[in-house]
């Protein structure tokens, strides 16, 4: 009775893990690469120019839309926010970008 418990247990393949993992256990079994970046300054940041233009403060949190006034690039908030975090991303995994795989 107990080594048939014993192997039901070992059959489950149950991993118990803290919260703040789960990010790092889903990439693993994915078989893709996790990265932790600072999310500072990727709404204001350009994609274009990398000039800190975009909207500031409180005020700038309604803005949705914004012109570069370095580049004159159009940028959508959350679009440049995302392109950045994943350049951030990709050169701390040593990444050309989004997509280049590790070697
Ligand atoms: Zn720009």
């Amino acid at each position: 009775m107990a080594d048939r418990i014993g192997r039901r247990e070992g059959d489950a393949r149950c991993e118990l893990v803290h919260a703040a993992q789960l990010p790092e256990v889903h990439s693993d079994h994915a078989g893709v690469a996790l990265a932790e970046v600072n999310e500072a300054y990727t709404t204001q940041t350009c994609t274009e120019c990398d000039a800190l233009s975009g909207p500031h403060g409180r005020e700038g949190l309604a803005v949705r839309q914004w012109v570069c006034s370095d580049c004159g690039a159009v940028h959508d908030r959350d679009r440049n926010a995302a392109l950045n975090i994943a350049r951030l991303g990709c050169e701390t995994l040593g990444l050309k970008g989004p997509g280049s795989r590790v070697l």
